[in-house]
Formats: C-alpha cells, sequence, structure tokens
C-alpha cells in the first residue's frame, strides 16, 4: 500500500522519471514563494515542516513537489493513497511508524473515509491519535512530529476542518503556454532530442499544458527518434514521426479523432449512451479518458439536451 522512498533515492520504476532535484521542476511562482520559506524555516528551526495541500488537476506535479520536498528536507517519504487507508487501522498503523520529521504524502485526500479523517485531525494538531477501543473506552496514543502533505484533484470534497488543519494551502493553477514552451525545452535536451531550434513552438501545439502530458509526448518522440536513428528533427521529420504517434493538435489521440468527428456529422446533441454505442466504448471510458481534453480545448460542451461540438 505505502511506497518508501529514503531520502531522494527513488526505487519505484514509475517514480524514477520524475525530476529528480528541484532544480529540475518547473515550480508555479505563488507556491514556490511559499514553500520556499517554509522548507528554509523548518530547517533552521530543525523542526518539521506545516501540514501542506497541493490541490489541483492530474499531472500538473503534485506527487513530484511532494516527494522533492521531503528530499530537499533529507526527509523519509511515504506515499499512499486516500483510498488505500480503508480502516482506521491502517491510517493508525502507518503513523506510528513514522519517524520524526518523516512526510507523509495522502494521494487523492479527499477520498479517505470520515472515520479516517477525524483520527487525522488530533494526529495533524497535536500529534497524537485518540483511538476509541471496542469496549468503549478511548486512548491516546503519542506520534512523533511529522508533516503530512495532502493531494487532492478535487478540492470541493474536502470538509472545511480538513483543510483548515493544512498550515500551507497550495492551488496549482494552469500551467501557461511560456511555461509550456519551457517544460517541452527542458524535457527535449533531457532525452536528447535535437530538433531545429523553431521547431519547438511547432511542437507545442500537438500537447496540452500539462507537464505529465509534455513529458510522455516527448519520450515518444524520443523512442521514434531513437528506432529511426534521426540525429535531429525537422518539420518533414516532425511531419513522420507525430503521424506514427498518431497525434492531432492539442494532443488529440485517434480516440478523440473518431469522437469529434461522429459530434460533427450530427450536428445535433447527442447523449452520452449514444456516443458511447457508436464509439464502441463504455460511458466511463468516454467521461474519463475521452472528454476532459475535448473540455479542455473547447472542442465540445454539455448541454442539458446532450453533448454538442463547439470548436
Ligand atoms: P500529479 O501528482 O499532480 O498527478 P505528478 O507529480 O505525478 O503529477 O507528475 C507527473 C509527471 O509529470 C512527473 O513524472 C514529471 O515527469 C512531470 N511533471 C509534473 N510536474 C512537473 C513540473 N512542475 N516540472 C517538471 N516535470 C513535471
Amino acid at each position: 500500500m505505502v511506497v518508501k522512498h529514503v531520502g531522494g533515492s527513488q526505487t519505484q520504476s514509475t517514480v524514477s522519471l520524475r525530476p529528480q532535484d528541484l532544480s529540475s521542476y518547473f515550480w508555479q511562482d505563488h507556491i514556490k514563494r511559499l514553500l520556499d520559506d517554509a522548507v528554509r524555516s523548518a530547517q533552521k528551526r530543525q523542526q518539521p515542516l506545516g501540514h501542506i495541500l497541493l490541490s489541483g488537476p492530474s499531472g500538473y506535479g503534485k506527487t513530484t513537489l511532494a516527494s522533492l520536498i521531503a528530499s530537499q528536507l533529507g526527509a523519509q517519504f511515504y506515499s499512499v493513497t486516500g483510498y488505500a487507508i480503508s480502516k482506521p487501522a491502517d491510517i493508525i498503523s502507518l503513523l506510528t511508524s513514522l519517524q520524526p520529521g518523516d512526510v507523509l504524502f495522502i494521494d487523492e485526500i479527499h477520498r479517505i473515509k470520515p472515520s479516517i479523517e477525524e483520527l487525522l485531525y488530533i494526529a495533524m494538531e497535536d500529534f497524537s491519535l485518540d483511538v476509541v477501543m471496542p469496549e468503549g473506552w478511548s486512548m491516546k496514543i503519542p506520534l512523533v512530529p511529522f508533516t503530512l502533505i495532502g493531494a487532492t484533484t478535487n478540492r470541493d470534497q474536502l470538509t472545511e476542518p480538513l483543510k483548515n488543519r493544512f498550515v500551507y494551502d497550495c492551488q496549482f493553477v494552469p500551467y501557461s503556454d511560456t511555461e509550456k514552451i519551457a517544460i517541452l525545452t527542458h524535457y527535449l535536451a533531457l532525452y536528447g532530442c535535437r530538433l531545429v531550434q523553431d521547431l519547438i513552438p511547432e511542437l507545442a501545439t500537438y500537447c496540452i499544458s500539462v507537464p505529465r502530458v509534455i513529458h510522455t509526448f516527448v519520450i515518444k518522440v524520443r523512442d521514434w527518434m531513437i528506432s529511426y536513428d534521426i540525429a535531429e528533427l525537422t518539420p518533414a521529420l516532425w511531419e513522420e514521426c507525430r503521424q506514427w504517434m498518431g497525434v492531432e493538435k492539442w494532443w488529440l489521440m485517434p480516440l478523440h479523432q473518431r469522437y469529434l468527428a461522429y459530434l460533427t456529422t450530427l450536428w445535433r446533441p447527442t447523449w452520452l449512451k449514444t456516443l458511447a454505442m457508436h464509439l464502441g466504448v463504455s460511458e466511463q471510458t468516454i467521461e474519463r479518458d475521452i472528454e476532459p481534453l475535448l473540455f479542455h480545448c473547447g472542442k465540445i460542451e454539455k448541454t442539458p439536451r446532450g453533448r454538442i461540438c463547439v470548436g
């Protein structure tokens, strides 16, 4: 259930693609200003950093930032997702196994159950646990000071009492086009992809301003270049690579394109059920994997009579 990284040494294969130090992490300025000073203060005080809440869309860098903060502090990093903490015993065993100053990261923290959330209140505030025994009496268990970093893609689902217990409340905002280019340029250099310089803005039009998407995009470009022994990407070669990737402007993949093509030919509002039947996928796949990007690019809208194409 829990992934443990000691300091900055990251052991999980999925995590090794993340930036390994803060210098390769693209900060959002308002978060950097807040957390830089908070980390410095914790280091000077030699006491744990205040609890941090990171909220923002998936792929914006919440998990990466949390693990980099832990390594900056020289602290151990424990990572768990909210839905994996299914019973009070899970959180009790997690919290009682922490060492002083450890960072506990709970991803999708809005998914923890109310009974567990209540245990967290006192743990965060007083570094202790109030455990009610089956016989009805309660027992106080002392904890070592630790830092909780909670991440959520759905801030509205968090209760006020939980939100209030975080000292630093950091909300990610959309990455700008300039930041998109900077992140793209960074990953192209990191993976050794050489390309004629003025091709970067053109490549940028094929992905969206989400760091995880940009990173994945560059990995594919790298793979194509290596497989065809391409030393430098030119506009003509990029067109070949793009066709191999099956990507259109705005990071639209074949399923997005089929969805749009179908909606465009109809030119009337269409229900989710109809779209799912036509595309041969589940309604959940449409809602979870296809539509978020199309809403993000302003290509579709939801109306009371169904989905319509707008772009
Ligand atoms: P989240 O937890 O918000 O879903 P992650 O931290 O898992 O996002 O980020 C996904 C991937 O995107 C990371 O592995 C990293 O490669 C890249 N990434 C995310 N944010 C940044 C950033 N600010 N700077 C550089 N790379 C980033």
